[in-house]
């Protein structure tokens, strides 16, 4: 048998064989098996059972042709994705992204970085990811109707609450939602726990639409509590002005945090007086507009075309990536520690390359990896599935203290398993040991299936 480092480069060397020219993948798997050497060696058994050979390769990954209609009777195709990756240890789940970057490289990365954030959570869910290359910027309601029907015709053979459940992600939010649970309802049943982050009105749970921002936030919280360091008073950047960007500038204002910056894919505002985050919220949810509108209404505030994290001048202590992947470079990893950044939590998925990640953790930046910082998105979706299974509903109190629970006890697995297999303070390599190791163990019992 081969001893932990070696079987642990054998399983990559694989991965990199089976999957060439796809680099966020890749990308998800190293950075998950660079963590594992420490368990690995104090459980042979997961060597022996080739646990990670088969972690690493998806149950299912479903492709297909999405034709729709746009207002001007022209015929579009787009490419539908939805990656099964793992349901050791519950349903698959995990959101539906719809943007044009997205291919099965991207999917792929989402749905096993949702194993481990899933397992974390301590509930009964597997991981998964789908999508689309469509690019809903720009398209009128109707257009995005017909899209999500075409999408959810495919999609509906493969889906069911006890089977896999979609939620929304970059693009999809509570209007998609809507339309994907109205075509699946209209072939198949009333059905409300087949999809999650439903608006609350047929099922959604209160307090989903700001799980992950407040879940950030709260998880920012624990790791600065414990350091002595606290959010009030401190100038924070966020970047994106999405759902997950807003709802954590909501949660950070609320804590006596001023955030002085956001961003979108074009560039970023700068408020040194405080980001008006009602202005955000009109300018993004109610009209769909670009974040550099934000001046005409304060002409203080400063636009900048660009990158956030390698343009900001001004200085700040905590910064918190909410808009995507591969935000934050070595070299803008380097600008924010000069900045004087301290302590950073990951709202976006692997918004950090591995360089930067390396730099933060070096420097000793407290460092908030995303599968676990982000949990608390798709824990209030578990909570969601739970309601419409009792046909129920909460209050939004009831589900945010939940949320605070979960969110404190994800901080402290990563933080003890990481302590005790010495590497204290290290929480990505904590998250990582303690989210495998569960749904290792529950392979092993399923057996070789
Ligand atoms: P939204 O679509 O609501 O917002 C995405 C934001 O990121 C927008 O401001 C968008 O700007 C910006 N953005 C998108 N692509 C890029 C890019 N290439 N460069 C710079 N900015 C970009 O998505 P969410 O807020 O839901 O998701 C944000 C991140 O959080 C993603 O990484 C997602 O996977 C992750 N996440 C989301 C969860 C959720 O519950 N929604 C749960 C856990 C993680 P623009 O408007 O210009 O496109």
């Amino acid at each position: 048998m081969l001893d932990a480092k070696n079987y642990v480069n054998h399983i990559f060397e694989e991965v990199k064989k089976r999957n060439a020219g796809q680099p966020e993948f890749l990308h998800a798997v190293e950075e998950l098996l660079d963590s594992l050497e420490p368990v690995l060696e104090e459980h042979p058994e997961y060597i022996e059972e080739n646990i990670l050979g088969r972690i690493t390769e998806p149950e299912r990954v479903i492709e297909f042709r999405v034709p729709w209609t746009d207002d001007e009777g022209r015929v579009h195709v787009n490419r539908g994705y939805r990656v099964q990756f793992n349901s050791t240890i519950g349903p698959y789940k995990g959101g539906l992204r719809f943007h044009p970057s997205v291919n099965q490289s991207i999917v792929k990365f989402l749905a096993f970085e949702q194993i481990f954030k899933n397992s974390l959570t301590g509930q009964a869910i597997g991981g998964g990811k789908g999508g689309s290359d469509f690019d809903p910027k720009g398209k009128s309601d109707r257009e995005i109707m017909r899209f999500c029907q075409s999408y959810m015709t495919e999609l509906q053979a493969y889906i069911g609450p006890d089977r896999d459940v979609p939620a929304g992600d970059i693009g999809v939010g509570a209007r998609e939602i809507g339309y994907l649970y109205g075509q699946y309802k209209k072939l198949n049943q009333f059905e409300p726990g087949v999809l999650t982050g439903k608006p609350v009105s047929m099922g959604g749970s209160l307090g989903r639409t700001e799980a992950t921002g407040y879940g950030t936030v709260y998880f920012a919280e624990h790791m600065l509590q414990d350091n002595g360091q606290s959010l009030a008073g401190k100038r924070a950047v966020v970047s994106g002005s999405g759902n997950v960007a807003i709802y954590a500038m909501e949660k950070l204002i609320e804590k006596g945090a001023m955030v002085i910056a956001c961003s979108d894919s074009s560039g970023f505002v700068v408020d040194t007086n405080g980001i008006d985050l009602d202005l955000v919220k009109e300018i993004k949810l109610t009209k769909r507009g670009r974040i550099k509108e934000y001046t005409q209404s304060r002409p203080d505030a400063k636009y900048y075309e660009g990158n956030i994290w390698s343009g900001m001048e001004e200085t700040y202590d905590y910064a918190f990536p909410c808009a995507t992947q591969g935000e934050i470079n070595l070299q803008a990893a380097q600008h924010m520690l000069e900045k004087g950044v301290t302590c950073l939590a990951e709202g976006a998925n692997m918004p950090c390359d591995a360089d930067a990640v390396q730099l933060f953790i070096e420097k000793g930046l407290l460092y908030g990896p995303g599968k676990a910082a982000n949990a608390g998105g798709v824990a209030v979706s578990s909570l969601e599935m739970q309601q419409n299974s009792q046909r129920t509903s909460w209050t939004f109190e009831d589900v945010d203290t939940q949320l605070q629970h979960i969110m404190k006890d994800i901080y402290q697995k990563a933080k003890e398993t990481a302590k005790k297999y010495g590497k204290e303070g290290n929480l990505l390599q904590g998250a990582n040991i303690a989210g495998f190791v569960r749904v290792a163990d529950a392979m092993i019992r399923q057996g070789v299936i």
